[in-house]
């Protein structure tokens, strides 16, 4: 099989409602998603979606990605996309580096190779069967009683787990959300206190042995180096997100001892292909993993949760479903969705979500060979 034309669109993704990290030095509205489609010689065609979380979130933007497929996707016409280990090498020899432009090509492979194999990515990744995956929430930074609210009203719709975003530089504005939150959190529902870098170790330290917080604390600083300093000297297991991008980062996180498990999203380390060494690396150390990606619609939620579906229970974490906090929907109702704090992976050969490009507007460029 050869990819013989490749067609790029634009989506802007507003939010439902804005959203604050970090103690809420960072707001996002809307973010920049791009589509891929990889049509071939077999008639076969692959989907793929990158989109970042806004531009202050990591070293990303929207515009980098198509900036990037300008000059990757001239190099894959003609290629084999079954062939992903020689996709990956290609892509990281014509533009090294620059992960995140990377994914949504990758990911349209992935599609490819499962429908020529006639297998959905969740059995081609290793599954016996798709088995229902749960869902996290993701609470933006507010008042303890604001954040309490939010986590209430995420409960309601079945969500048994929950990331609430503290972070910043007023410590005690800090313990009391995660006292407050604790305390009114059921017993049989889950927690991660993601910090998204906002924390200078000092702060980390001080912080996290004032408070009997319950489960997971999430990137508390900028980089690994901050964040293995932490580690030594605080009783909660840290999970790393933002400071790992290659796979030479996680090894050196896990040589380190700064973390018990990571955030695993293909957008942040380059696609499906990367994600999938990653988590298998993550198995044979012991980590525990959210499978999930960076942002996008329920297209890009989907592809992860197929590596998040076979990943053995003990090492998988509840994936968070970025297109539940869009008010927009380019694939209407496709692909994984909660239902009561679960989501079923499609059974479908591929990827299982076929975007109708009527729905993503007229493409920003097209390359064929
Ligand atoms: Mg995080």
């Amino acid at each position: 099989m050869k990819i013989t034309r490749i067609t790029v669109w634009q989506m802007d993704l507003p939010l439902s409602a804005p959203y604050w990290l970090s103690g809420g030095r960072l707001k996002f509205e809307e973010l920049d998603s791009t589509f891929v489609r990889l049509d071939t010689d077999q008639g076969l065609s692959g989907w793929g979606e990158g989109c970042p979380w806004g531009e202050t979130y990591l070293p990303a933007h929207g515009r980098g990605i198509r900036a990037g497929l300008e000059i990757l996707a001239p190099v894959l016409l003609g290629e084999d996309p079954c062939a992903l280990d020689h996709i990956n090498r290609l892509m990281d020899i014509t533009l090294p580096g620059h992960l995140y432009v990377k994914s949504a090509l990758d990911v349209a492979c992935w599609d490819l190779l499962g429908k020529a194999a006639g297998m959905p990515l969740w059995r081609l990744m290793g599954a016996q069967k798709a088995a229902p995956v749960a869902v996290n929430s993701s609470i933006s930074t507010g008042t303890p009683e604001e954040m309490i609210s939010l986590i209430q009203k995420a409960s309601a719709k079945g969500y048994r787990t929950h990331s609430a975003k503290i972070g910043g530089s007023d410590t005690h504005a800090d313990i009391a959300r995660i006292e407050a939150i604790s305390a009114a959190l059921p017993a049989v529902e889950k927690l991660t206190f993601d910090v998204n870098r906002a924390w200078t170790p000092g702060v980390a330290i001080q912080v996290l042995n004032s408070v009997a917080a319950r489960d997971w604390i999430e990137q508390p600083c900028e980089t690994l180096d901050l964040c293995a300093q932490v580690a030594k000297r605080v009783p909660q297991p840290i999970m790393l997100d933002e400071c790992l991008q290659t796979f030479q980062n996680h090894l050196e996180a896990w040589r380190r001892g700064a973390c018990e498990g990571v955030k695993v999203k293909p957008n942040r380390v380059g696609g499906l292909t990367k994600a999938r060494q990653i988590r298998d690396f993550g198995i044979s150390v012991g980590w525990q993993m959210h499978i999930e990606d960076v942002g996008g619609s329920a297209l890009a939620d989907t592809a992860a949760l197929h590596l998040a579906a076979s990943t053995p229970d003990e090492h998988r974490l509840a994936s968070w479903l970025c297109h539940d906090h869009l008010a927009v929907d380019p694939v209407p109702g496709q692909g994984v969705r909660n239902q009561d704090g679960f989501v079923t992976l499609p059974v479908a050969p591929g990827l299982g979500v076929v975007p109708d490009p009527d729905l993503l507007g007229m493409p920003v460029a097209i390359y064929e060979a």
